[in-house]
C-alpha cells in the first residue's frame, strides 16, 4: 500500500484512487495534435505505481518513448459527491508536485486502435510524488510557476494560470461521475514541453510555493 506524505505533518494517509486529467493546458493539447477539449479528459492510475522524490523511475523494456509530464496534484481530504463550487473547494486539503510518466509510443498505438490508454499510463514507478503541503499552510493562488528540467535543461516552464479547468472545476466535474474519498489524488494535467527521457537522465520538477521533486531513470 502507498501513502500520502506531508511536508510538516507526521500522519500518513493511504492513497485511494488516482484520477488523472489529460489535455488541461491548451499548448500541450496542441503539441500532441489534439483538440482543446470541451470537458476534461479523465483516466486512472493505480496507487501501486507511486514512488516518492529521490526514488528511481524504471524504464519499461517494452517502450522506446518514455515521457515526463509535470503536474499539480490535489489531495482530497473528505468524501465528496456532486460537489458544488464551495464543496469542491473545501474537499481539496493539499497540493503536491507529481510526474505522470507516460509511454508515448504505447499511448499513440492504443489510441489508434481505439483501445484504453491504461497500459501507457500504468506501470510500476509511473507516478512520482513530492511531499504534500496542506491548504492550511498554503492557499494556492492559481498563478504559480510550474517547471521541469532534465539534466539541468529546462523542458517544461509554464504557470498554473494556463490550466483550462481549475482545481475546483475538476473536483466538481469528477465528483459528478464518481465519489471522491479521503486519500484520493487528482493529477491535473501537464503544460507543453513534454519529452523523452532515457536511463541515466535526472529529472527535477517544481511548483512555486508548493514543492519540488527529483527522480532519475534506470533500466
Ligand atoms: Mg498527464
Amino acid at each position: 500500500m502507498k501513502y500520502i506524505k506531508f511536508k510538516n505533518k507526521r500522519e500518513q494517509v493511504p492513497i485511494g484512487k488516482i484520477v488523472c486529467v489529460g489535455r488541461n493546458y491548451a499548448e500541450h493539447a496542441k503539441e500532441l495534435g489534439n483538440e482543446v477539449p470541451e470537458f476534461p479528459v479523465i483516466f486512472l492510475k493505480a496507487a501501486s505505481n507511486v514512488i516518492y522524490s529521490g526514488e528511481a523511475v524504471i524504464h519499461p523494456k517494452y517502450s522506446k518513448n518514455l515521457h515526463h509530464e509535470v503536474e499539480l496534484v490535489l489531495y482530497i481530504g473528505h468524501t465528496v459527491k456532486n460537489a458544488t463550487e464551495e464543496e469542491a473547494e473545501k474537499a481539496i486539503y493539499g497540493y503536491a508536485v507529481g510526474l505522470d510518466m507516460t509511454l508515448r509510443d504505447l499511448q499513440f498505438d492504443l489510441m489508434k486502435k481505439g483501445d484504453p490508454w491504461t497500459l501507457s499510463k500504468n506501470f510500476d514507478t509511473s507516478a512520482v510524488l513530492s511531499d504534500f503541503i496542506l491548504r492550511d499552510e498554503y492557499q494556492l493562488k492559481g498563478n504559480e510557476k510550474i517547471f521541469l528540467s532534465v539534466n539541468g535543461n529546462t523542458r517544461q516552464n509554464s504557470t498554473l494560470k494556463n490550466m483550462l479547468f481549475s482545481p475546483t472545476k475538476l473536483v466538481m466535474y469528477i465528483s459528478e461521475k464518481m465519489t471522491l474519498e479521503k486519500g484520493d489524488l487528482i493529477f491535473t494535467g501537464t503544460p507543453e514541453g513534454v519529452g523523452r527521457v532515457i536511463p541515466g537522465d535526472k529529472i527535477f520538477a517544481e511548483i512555486e510555493n508548493v514543492g519540488s521533486l527529483e527522480t532519475y531513470i534506470v533500466e
